[in-house]
């Protein structure tokens, strides 16, 4: 470990990424696995965390722009790479020619890529989206019909190839929510239609990472998954991270820039939302909303210091936040860890979820571009 002095730093265990994909194929073993690394890898770094992901036996990269998958075929990623989130004039020949998996919901993206494909003189590599229920992206099952026929004439006229057949879960991190076999059911519909219209993709895929853990029928050729592989459970309510044999894969730290003495009655931080009870020590910690800590948990994220938990005394900043450490003595350049796997007694990303009313694939996602990530346990 790099013993060169940080302000602020999130390190990224590649050693617990794998053993999660390992874990997630020991849940979904006739599956592919796909390692979904859009948003930086839910911001823990796309590159790394991809290859650290193909080591461990994922055999597909997923991400939601075709900007974040262009990104990684010129970093030198040359196996399969889907990517989902297209909107019109995206660059679709640019994604043809670097041999992206991409995905169409639409007659619209249909004409597009296709086009893009007659201009490269090579046919597209396609998944066909369905919506089976979760009123996001995806075709209709009542517009299916008609995109399922354009599809399979561009195939005949050598413009494209439907490699795949997907949709996506609701509701998937509810046990047992009804929704979770209606759209099952959906899916094997519009499968068997695309299928008897004679198109044979390569994979079908319907599983996020709670389904991928929970609902073995849903698993079909592969599994996308995300958070799991960052080793966060993808709701408390589904169980913990343990139990499914994950372990969190990011720690965010920072060092206290400084501890000083106050007198009693002291108001901290703007707005004075917290006022100290009598004479105590504040310590400062030099991260705030620019490097993602939210500040929707002013007054209630918790932060280990000093072998101890401390609340956010009072709001977060853009830039830093106070915790009271009750007049321990303290010094700056000691470490604050925000959260961690938890077993140092650290607080977990989920425990910041619950101080800001959110989830923990949002804690993570969002920290910062200002906080390095320092990738640890690379090789095996
Ligand atoms: C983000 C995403 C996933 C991964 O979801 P997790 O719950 O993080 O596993 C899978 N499929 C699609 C379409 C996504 O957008």
């Amino acid at each position: 470990m790099s013993e060169t002095p940080f302000r602020a730093r999130a390190e990224i265990d590649l050693a617990a990424l794998r053993a999660n994909v390992r874990a997630v194929r020991a849940r979904a073993p006739r599956a592919e696995v796909m390692a979904v690394v859009k948003s930086d890898a839910y911001g823990h770094g796309a590159v790394p965390c991809a290859r650290a992901a193909l080591r461990a036996g994922a055999t597909w990269l997923g991400t939601a722009t075709p900007g974040e998958a262009l990104a990684l075929r010129a970093a030198g990623f040359d196996g399969r790479l889907m990517c989902w989130l297209w909107t019109p004039g995206a660059p679709w020949r640019e994604a043809l020619d670097a041999d992206i998996d991409v995905s169409v919901s639409a007659q619209w993206a249909l004409e597009e890529v296709v086009s893009a494909a007659r201009d490269a003189g090579r046919p597209a590599r396609v998944h066909l989206k369905g919506d089976t229920g979760l009123g996001r992206n995806g075709c209709q099952p009542a517009d299916w019909i008609e995109l399922v026929r354009a599809a399979r004439k561009a195939e005949a006229e050598g413009a494209l190839r439907v490699t795949g057949v997907w949709g996506h879960f609701a509701c998937a991190d509810e046990p047992g929510h009804p929704s979770i076999q209606a759209q099952l059911s959906v899916f094997r519909d519009m499968l068997a239609y695309a299928e008897k219209e004679g198109l044979d993709p390569e994979v079908r895929h319907h599983a996020n990472s709670p389904a991928a853990l929970t609902v073995p029928e849903s698993h079909f050729d592969m599994v996308r998954t995300g958070i799991a592989m960052y080793g966060i459970s993808p709701s408390p309510e589904l169980g913990t991270p343990e139990d499914f044999g994950l372990r969190p894969v990011m720690t965010l730290k920072a060092r206290l820039a400084l501890v000083k003495r106050v007198p009693g009655g002291h108001g901290v931080s703007y707005g004075h939302h917290y006022v100290t009870e009598g004479q105590t020590t504040l310590g400062l910690v030099p991260v705030g909303y620019a490097d993602g800590v939210p500040r929707h948990a002013s007054g209630r994220g918790p932060v280990l210091v000093g072998g101890r938990w401390r609340t956010v005394a009072g709001r977060v900043a853009m830039d830093q936040f106070v915790v009271d450490l009750g007049g321990d003595s303290l010094a700056a350049g000691d470490e604050a860890v925000l959260f961690g796997p938890g077993d140092r007694g650290e607080p977990t990303a989920e425990d910041w979820a619950r101080a800001a009313d959110t989830i923990a694939y949002e804690i993570v996602t969002r920290i910062g571009v200002r906080v390095p990530r320092v990738h640890l346990g690379e090789d095996e």
